[in-house]
């Protein structure tokens, strides 16, 4: 069977209810993900903040008894190397493509002291949110459109190549809390190509994430251009980073995205035909880890449409050799 079988929702909507689902439907990997988008480094705050009171602490260690791992998977570049730091620090930041230095997203990938700020502020993020795993997915900023460093030094590094720099600097502020910590690279948006210039630490693993794909079309369909374009280098990223603690971060039972991120949750059935499918595909390249996001299926969601799809999810991926 396939070893880690995950979801990943939203901290606020985690409930006791929740629990039961996923402990009947036999998922044994809860991913907790604040919001992303530009607030990313306020919804982290937030997680933050609820992860210290008593009534999330008392869910987090009745998931434990039930066997479930459980890992928070956050945008965190920006919470981690706040704006406040622009005024004293300009070159820590990115310069944008008109050479200007700016506080909107990500970093210098080159700059050293940066990256030992960056180490150093993760090493305090991973010790506030152990949660008992030695899996980190502290992942850089949620955009897409170049939103990198155009720097001397950074001009001829690929968005991939900067984003193993950074992920790099954040493993070394994991490992100083745990020396078998390990920390995922987030192929995602402009990072869907291996890194050609940074190589990865021992410790950095994949997670795939293709958010541009078509739900309704299973990722291996030669005739479906988005999935195409979403899955084109996955060999290569499997070659390059290994098949050890590879992760697939799906969308099939991501209600925010169906719900194109606003509330209220639509009602959302599980597409169960491309998801068998899909789950055939990840496994014959080799991916050890499973999930799916599973945001907008909370308390709300049971309100307006009833029990959400988790029964058949977790089905699906029990059933996996
Ligand atoms: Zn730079």
């Amino acid at each position: 069977m396939l070893e880690r079988r995950g979801i990943i929702v939203h901290p606020e909507e985690l409930d006791n209810k929740w629990l039961d689902d996923i402990e009947k439907a036999g998922i044994n990997v809860l991913g907790l993900h604040p919001v992303g988008g530009w607030r990313a480094n306020l919804t982290l705050k937030e997680a933050v903040e609820r992860h210290q009171t008593p009534e999330f602490q008392a869910l987090l260690k009745r998931a434990k008894e039930m066997g479930v791992t459980v890992e928070y998977e956050a945008h965190a570049l920006r919470y981690l190397m706040p704006k406040e730091l622009f005024e004293e620090h300009p070159d820590w930041f990115r310069m944008d493509d008109k050479g200007e230095r700016v506080s909107d997203h990500n970093m210098c990938a080159m700059n050293e002291e940066a990256l030992e700020y960056l180490a150093d502020s993760t090493e305090k993020l991973t010790r506030t949110l152990d949660t008992g795993s030695d899996r980190f997915f502290w992942w850089a900023d949620d955009v897409e459109g170049g939103a990198v460093c155009h720097c001397d030094k950074c001009r001829d590094l690929s968005p991939s190549d900067q984003l193993m720099k950074i992920t790099n600097a954040m493993l070394k502020g994991v490992k100083r809390v745990k020396p078998e910590g390990k920390i995922a690279f987030l192929a995602y948006h402009d990072a869907l190509v291996p890194p050609t210039k940074v190589a990865a630490d021992e410790g950095v693993f994949l997670e795939y994430a293709p958010i541009g794909r078509d739900s309704h079309r299973p990722m291996n369909d030669a005739g479906c251009e988005k999935n195409v374009s979403e899955g084109h280098a996955l060999k290569e990223l499997i070659a390059f980073f290994g098949k050890e603690n590879s992760q697939v971060l799906e969308y099939w039972m991501d209600n925010s995205r169906f719900s194109n991120w606003t509330k209220p949750p639509k009602a959302m059935p599980l597409d169960e035909a491309v998801m068998k499918e899909d789950v055939a595909y990840y496994r014959g390249l080799g991916f050890e880890s499973i999930t799916s996001f599973g945001c907008y299926l909370g308390p709300d969601y049971r309100e307006l449409h009833g029990q959400p799809p988790v029964q058949p999810y977790g089905d699906i991926l029990k059933s996996v050799e």
